[in-house]
């Protein structure tokens, strides 16, 4: 799959209020809130939903449906806060920012704009443009990296879940009929792309969305989950979503466009003025093709990334250090150039010459700035994978010590030789 071609946008933040009309968000994107009356907290009641759900699960060792707000209006979940358990009803609060465009009044609705809390709707209703000009042949993909903004109740747990996030998303435009092969393509790819960047699979599970959770457009779903909170007791609430990966069918450009009509022969869109349809040349029809969409979030993949290379060593001192196990491709910073004495001028032009001859090809720093225990100890900390030290001995016989961040091993390398080891060694496999 990552062998097809995709085309990469940066779209507009700040979209028209008929994009997210037509896309649903308007009157979907809402989660819905409870209030405890007792202590005045707020909630996520779909949240309070889930974990009454996994609650039943464990009493009754089956999967449980839990249709509704009974539970909640019936008393059988308490406030996480207080512990009491009387209820406001549950309302729905739509998650899109507002703002509005022009010199015009606050409230007029002619000048309402969202910022866009998908970067997704951006790709679709510039599908004629991204067709028109890069003339691509289904199936292909337009990828996406942006910021996304929503009006969370609930931000926090450090930065999974925050107000203004950083998403990676993908169309993936196919024929229709060749959707459900391509989404399980694109469900094992995104998987194994986790895996390869070194995210253990002990921490990853693939979540397949039931029926009642799927959304609207959507015909099938599902998440690739991580153990983001591994502290807490029961193991089915150790999971939540790194990254979702839909087939979203045709809904997206059907709904964006002039032409197509309700049952009742309404056009869906009486706004549109484009068709986002497609021509085959092939087989000289024209449709709307489908989508498969894997939506993941940057935020996500970078804390999911650092909680599972955090590592802690303790010497024979009682004393803790920090190591972060990064793997090579993820790391910032891939080797640091440190001199072992900084006071000796020919040692440190050694060292920084080796750092300038390094960085065209690897991000490499130099760093003299504390006794050597001190500085492996800074770079493991980051993550850096290996540190090369330049020694009295350097002078006589041009050779390095190159020391891995997580076997500690040590190695001397020739400097002229030093670039090819390195990047042998961050070669994959090695
Ligand atoms: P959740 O159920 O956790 O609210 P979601 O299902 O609404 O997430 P999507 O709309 O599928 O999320 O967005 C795709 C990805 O964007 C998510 O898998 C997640 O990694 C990321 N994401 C969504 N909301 C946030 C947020 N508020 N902060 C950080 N990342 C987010």
């Amino acid at each position: 799959m990552t062998g097809r071609v995709a085309s990469r946008l940066d779209s507009s933040i700040i979209l028209n209020r008929l994009v997210w009309k037509y896309s649903g968000h308007e009157e979907t994107f809402t989660d819905p809130l409870v209030d405890c009356r007792e202590c005045q907290s707020r909630f996520r009641a779909d949240k309070l939903k889930e974990e009454y759900r996994q609650l039943k699960m464990a009493q009754f060792h089956d999967r449980v449906l839990v249709v509704g707000w009974g539970f909640l209006e019936r008393g059988e979940m308490r406030c996480p806060n207080c512990g009491k358990a009387n209820w406001t009803g549950v309302r729905p609060f739509n998650l899109m920012f507002r703002t509005h465009v022009g010199a015009t009044a606050e409230d007029d609705p002619e000048a309402r704009v969202y910022l866009r809390p998908e970067t997704a709707q951006g790709i679709f209703i510039n599908f004629l443009n991204i067709l028109n000009t890069s003339r691509r042949k289904l199936p292909f993909g337009v990828a996406q990296i942006g910021k996304s903004f929503r009006n969370e109740v609930t931000p926090g747990n450090f930065i999974f879940r925050t107000r203004e996030f950083e998403q990676m998303e993908m169309e993936y435009f196919v024929r229709p009929g060749e959707d459900e092969k391509a989404h399980q393509e694109w469900i094992d790819a995104c998987r194994q792309w986790f895996l390869d960047i070194g995210i253990s699979p002990d921490n990853l599970r693939l979540y397949e969305q039931p029926k009642e959770e799927l959304a609207h457009y959507a015909k099938r779903t599902v998440d690739i989950q991580y153990r983001f909170f591994p502290e807490r007791e029961d193991e089915e609430r150790h999971w939540d979503e790194l990254m979702g990966i839909a087939n979203r069918t045709d809904f997206d450009l059907r709904t964006h466009s002039k032409k197509p009509e309700d049952a009742e022969g309404k056009r869906l869109n009486p706004d549109s003025t484009e068709d986002l349809s497609y021509f085959d040349e092939q087989t000289k029809q024209r449709f709307y093709p489908y989508v498969i969409e894997p939506a993941a979030g940057v935020n996500r993949t970078v804390l999911a990334l650092l909680m599972d290379a955090y590592s802690e060593k303790t010497n024979d001192k009682g004393e803790t250090r920090v190591i972060l196990k990064l793997h090579h491709s993820m790391a910032p910073i891939k080797v640091a150039v440190l001199p072992l004495a900084k006071n000796k001028p020919e040692i440190v032009g050694m060292a920084k010459a080796i750092k300038r001859s390094l960085q065209p090809i690897m991000r490499a720093v130099y760093d003299d700035t504390g006794g050597i225990g001190k500085l492996y100890a800074r770079q493991d900390e980051v993550g850096t994978p290996f540190c090369v030290t330049v020694d009295h001995q350097s002078l006589e016989d041009e050779a390095v010590t190159v020391r891995d961040r997580d076997t500690l091993e040590q190695e001397r390398v020739k400097v002229a030789d030093l670039s090819m080891h390195l990047l042998q060694r961050f070669s994959p496999g090695s």
